[in-house]
């Protein structure tokens, strides 16, 4: 008997309609005799809709409040979900994050999970009960606050309780059928990946892909939890597989992806012992800077990163406050950052001249690692530029 673990996404829990399709999945997971986890994620856009109420009555709501807030969503897919399984003749118990005993740090919004005991997870399971959890939440271990762990956070939830139940599984069920070579709404030849590494997925999410949760990613990377990506709609697909994948030698590029709205800035007077400082101030915000370096020389000290330009006000109060010496500069605005993510850019560096030659459009800034090449120029058209790429590197 294997137990797995099923995330289901907004739009897959979108209605109630949606609810009553992946109950009647569930339950025959179930009826095949496995023992199944779910994790939910609030109804459709739900989130963004509690979000807006609270920004109607107050443009710096507390965090706590929102917290305490957001969570509700969750706790609303979870029960309504719950209660289409009993209809089913499912035996099930529905937890929030702090009912099962998901315990993080006290940073609200983009709370870190310190462990997770999951005591009644596993009585459920005992008791062959289908569990369902509340994705996204958790509770801080020293105030025994409420906490969420970030926009899109279900996907973590689901592969941390993977890890710490053993379970056998971890299947995250979307309203897309898997990892595509490019976002299919942009390219309309871009194709289902039907087996990618950690770290290729790990480097997709961090640079732009929505697909899966970025932490989730690095956490199953880092203890090797396999993840199958797949959707709900679309159950006879098989979606993407995350693992480990043979090597090849050849350089090859698996996929694309972007991020638009994004600004270049500089930090004059500010030496690279301050990069860690920086680092985990945007990390407390849910950013984290698509490029960073630091210069020192006879022109001066200073740190250069490219980051979402909407954390730029939030970041400019930051400097201001903890580095009296240093003084922000704007470089460049509007900037879009386009990425292929593969293998041996650096063994094989024609590939990196066909993806410039390819783009079409001048880069205002190129950043290449053995494994992502990341194209930064002013904002275009998306769908030429990635339309282009993508039948250069990965159709051709
Ligand atoms: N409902 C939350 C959000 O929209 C969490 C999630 O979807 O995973 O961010
Ligand atoms: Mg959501």
């Amino acid at each position: 008997m294997s137990l797995y673990i099923q995330k289901y996404g907004g739009t897959s829990v979108g209605t109630l309609d949606r609810i009553k399709a992946v109950a009647a999945h569930i339950a025959s997971t179930y009826r095949q005799g496995h023992r199944v986890v779910v994790v939910v994620s609030a109804m459709g856009q739900q989130t963004d809709e509690l979000l807006e109420m609270a920004l109607k009555l107050s443009s710096n709501p507390s965090q706590r409040e929102v917290d305490m807030l957001l969570t509700v969503g969750e706790r609303i897919s979870m029960s309504l979900l719950s209660i289409a399984l009993n209809d089913l003749n499912i035996p099930t118990v529905s937890l929030t994050g702090s009912q099962s005993g998901i315990l993080t740090d006290n940073n609200f919004g983009n709370a870190k999970i310190n462990r997770i005991l999951g005591d009644r997870v596993r009585r459920g399971i005992e008791d062959n009960k289908l569990v369902i959890v509340a994705g996204f939440q958790g509770m801080s271990e020293d105030e025994k606050e409420i906490t969420t762990l970030g926009r899109g956070g279900s996907d973590l939830t689901a592969i941390a309780l993977t890890h710490s139940l053993k379970a056998d599984r971890c299947q995250i069920y979307k309203d897309v059928d898997g990892v595509c070579s490019a976002d299919p709404r942009l390219v309309p030849t871009a194709r289902v990946i039907p087996s990618m590494s950690w770290d290729t997925l790990s480097n997709l999410t961090w640079y732009g892909s929505g697909v899966v949760h970025n932490r989730g990613v690095h956490l199953a990377k880092k203890y090797k939890i396999p993840l199958e990506i797949r959707s709900s709609f679309n159950l006879e697909t098989h979606g993407t597989l995350i693992g480990s994948v043979k090597p090849v030698e050849k350089a090859v590029v698996h996929a694309l992806t972007h991020r638009k709205d994004l600004a270049w800035l500089r930090l004059d007077s500010c030496d690279s012992s301050k990069i860690p400082e920086i680092l985990s101030f945007l990390f407390t915000q849910g950013e984290h800077p698509l490029f960073i370096q630091q210069n020192s020389g006879d022109a001066g000290n200073w740190v250069e990163l490219v980051m979402s330009q909407h954390a730029v006000i939030k970041f400019e109060r930051y400097v201001k406050a903890s580095h009296d010496s240093s003084s922000l500069r704007v470089l460049a605005q509007n900037l879009t950052c386009v990425t292929a993510v593969g293998d041996g850019f650096w063994q094989e560096p024609k590939v990196i001249e066909k993806a410039l030659q390819s783009l079409g459009k001048p880069t205002v800034l190129v950043d290449c690692k053995n494994n992502v090449l990341n194209m930064f120029m002013q904002h275009g058209n998306l769908e030429e530029i990635l339309g282009r790429l993508h039948k250069a590197l990965i159709e051709a």
